[in-house]
């Protein structure tokens, strides 16, 4: 089970070193993280630590800011094997294992060195990307022609940033933050959306709410909230005005990472469906010796193994797009995966029967997790609707 598509030495070696971590550094504190009280208790800042010290947080950086320079598909099977331990972990590793690739493309020398210089250097630093607001979400995916509210009044040296963004991963704990901000208000967000870089701390700039979540509840996620907050030139990332185009040249395998840490539950979950159907006696013998359950479970395999391979072929094709990318695949894979590990989840869930509706047997919490991927990173129908639109050319991407 859990078969990868590895290729090389280097992947296995990492992938190995990642197993590890998980299986002695992650899964056993899990369980009890998820319990605690408050959404800030069951942060997993240990764990982001402990996973510093193996070069896990930079490993996606180029050598320049002590990294490996990893590639999509590789960073995937990492994200996937966090998730197996917990998703929560993954969540937050693989949004700052992604946006730190992204911030070495993305901005200039300047602001690359300001930045990731210091963020390689602290062992807990995370980074975070702001556009989701109350009022805009489906509607930056497709995107509709309506404005963000949080926008920004150009002023001597810089702008002015007034509004709030809810739901960031990572929100609270973040160093260095990508915001969407719209920059001009007579526009709508595709053409008046400016990229700002963001850091820790800046005046006028605080965290609102922390949000208590139904699963994933080893990353936070905040709002973000700006009153006067002035933000200079230097920080504004490519033009402004094209925070849209920065989106779609730097993000196509970020659905894809959200894929996989999906996958990872719908292993956890696999794990658990097989284990009890081995040692759980009914009718005479264990429940793996029912035809029925044994039949389910390659179901299961299947639908782990299909959704992989959809979402390894988009991870390459993200990084080798004159090989045959295409923008459904920035799109559907996380839909693919969501879903396949719903069922799984449920299906987990009935193998073991009352057990399953039983905190103290672990599945209860692993369908608490599977159900955010449902939402996250775009709703399922928000992301058929973006690839079917592209499919017929009603959206907005550049096909160049
Ligand atoms: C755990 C988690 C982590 C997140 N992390 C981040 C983050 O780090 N950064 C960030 O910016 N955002 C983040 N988000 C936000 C996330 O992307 C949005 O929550 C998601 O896009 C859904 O937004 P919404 O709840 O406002 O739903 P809405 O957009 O309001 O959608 C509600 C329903 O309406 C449907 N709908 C919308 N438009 C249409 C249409 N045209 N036709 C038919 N149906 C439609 C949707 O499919 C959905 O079923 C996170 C969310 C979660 C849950």
């Amino acid at each position: 089970m859990h078969e990868m598509f590895i290729q090389t030495e280097e992947q296995k070696a990492i992938l190995e070193t990642v197993k590890k971590f998980v299986d002695d550094v992650v899964k056993p504190v899990s369980v009890d993280l998820d319990g605690m009280g408050t959404p800030e208790e069951r942060y997993c800042g240990d764990i982001v630590k402990e996973a510093d010290k193996l070069g896990l947080r930079t490993m996606t950086l180029s050598e320049k800011y002590g990294g490996l320079s990893l590639d999509s598909l590789t960073t995937a099977m990492v994200v996937e094997e966090l998730a197996v331990g917990d998703v929560g972990v993954s969540v937050v590793m693989a949004q700052t294992m992604k946006l730190a690739t992204i911030m070495e493309k993305a901005l200039n020398e300047e602001q690359a060195e300001r930045t990731l210089i210091p963020y390689s250097k602290d062992p807990e630093a995370v980074l975070a990307i702001g556009i989701t607001e109350p009022d805009n979400a489906s509607n930056y995916f497709l995107p509709y022609p309506t404005p963000f509210r949080t926008s920004a009044e150009k002023v001597d040296g810089g702008y002015v940033i007034n509004g709030m963004k809810h739901f960031i991963s990572n929100g609270n704990r973040a160093s260095y933050y990508l915001l969407f901000v719209q920059t001009d208000k007579g526009k709508p967000m595709l053409e008046g959306t400016t990229c700002f870089l963001l850091e820790r701390g800046r005046e006028g700039f605080t965290i609102g709410r922390v949000h208590d979540k139904l699963g994933e509840n080893l990353a936070n996620n905040a709002e973000l909230i700006f009153q006067d907050c002035f933000i200079p030139d230097e920080n504004i990332v490519g033009e402004v005005g094209k925070g849209f185009q920065l989106l779609q040249k730097f993000f196509p395998s970020s659905n894809s990472f959200a894929a996989s840490s999906c996958l990872g539950v719908g292993v956890a979950l696999y794990e658990k469906a097989e284990q009890w159907a081995k040692i759980r006696v009914q009718g005479g013998k264990p429940l793996i010796e029912h035809d029925g359950i044994r039949a389910q479970l390659g179901e299961m395999r299947m639908l782990l193994d299909a959704a992989r391979s959809y979402t390894h072929r988009a991870c390459y094709l993200a990084d080798n797009q004159e090989q045959g990318w295409d923008w459904t695949l920035g799109a559907l894979p996380k839909a693919m995966a969501s879903q396949a590990v719903w069922k799984i989840a449920t299906w987990t869930m009935e193998i073991h029967g009352g057990h399953g509706y039983m905190k103290e047997f672990g599945v209860s919490k692993l369908l608490r997790d599977a159900a955010g991927w449902l939402h996250s990173d775009g709703v399922n129908r928000t992301l058929f609707l973006k690839a079917s639109n592209y499919m017929y050319g009603l959206d907005h991407y550049d096909k160049k």
